[in-house]
């Protein structure tokens, strides 16, 4: 299967707050902050580890670290409201970019911007959109992460429509999506019902 519902209630909490029309600008950046790691955590949560030892004040201690090359990937603009959250989680992780354009009379989304760091075929990629939408900059951008050479890629959304989902699982059946949320689906400008409104110009104050 691949949609991840995460319905961990600090997630479902915070994503009332993001949808609320009253949030200020100000407390939509801390509580997109505080969603993205959640999700993040879950969606890295099959991250391979290996077993390593620290000294502890009292004794020698065993457990395990995490062994894997983490490459994150937003989808600018609104992707990097995401991005500080993931790198707190996981700082060593290497950040990609992918520049997409939705043009707001047909939905239709183009590349104007994308680099990657190296060895993408041995990366775990996260791909950080916050909304999933018609699936088109989805599928746009994960059609440039194979391009680049990707092959484990996860979806990290915050909402998502159902007619995104479809196009997605349709073309990268593989593909991990994680959601708090599948919601009813699309009005005729392509914004998601009941949804959020526009992420990126909630996160950044250009309404
Ligand atoms: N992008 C947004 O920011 N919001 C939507 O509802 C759909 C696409």
């Amino acid at each position: 299967m691949p949609v991840h519902l995460v319905e961990h209630p600090l997630v479902q909490d915070t994503l009332l707050v993001l949808r609320s029309v009253e949030t200020s600008t100000d407390v939509f950046r801390r509580m997109a902050t505080r969603i993205s790691v959640l999700l993040a955590a879950e969606a890295l949560r099959d991250l391979p580890t290996a077993p390593a030892s620290v000294q502890s004040p009292i004794a020698v201690a065993h457990g395990r670290r995490v062994n894997a090359d983490v490459v994150v990937v937003p989808v600018l603009r609104a992707g990097l409201g995401m991005l500080d959250a993931v790198l707190e989680l996981i700082p060593a992780a290497r950040v990609g970019h992918i520049g997409l354009q939705r043009d707001e009379m047909t939905a239709v989304a183009s590349q104007y911007y994308a680099k990657f760091p190296a060895n993408l075929d041995r990366s775990f990629v996260l791909m950080i959109d916050p909304m999933l939408a018609t699936g088109g900059s989805a599928v746009a951008a994960l059609e440039v992460l194979e391009r680049a050479g990707a092959r484990d890629v996860r979806i990290v959304c915050i909402v998502a429509a159902p007619e995104g989902i479809a196009v997605v699982e349709r073309r990268f059946p593989d593909v991990r999506i994680y959601t708090p949320v599948i919601d009813e689906g699309l009005n005729d400008r392509k914004y998601i019902v009941p949804g959020l409104g526009d992420f990126g110009d909630r996160l950044y104050g250009t309404l």
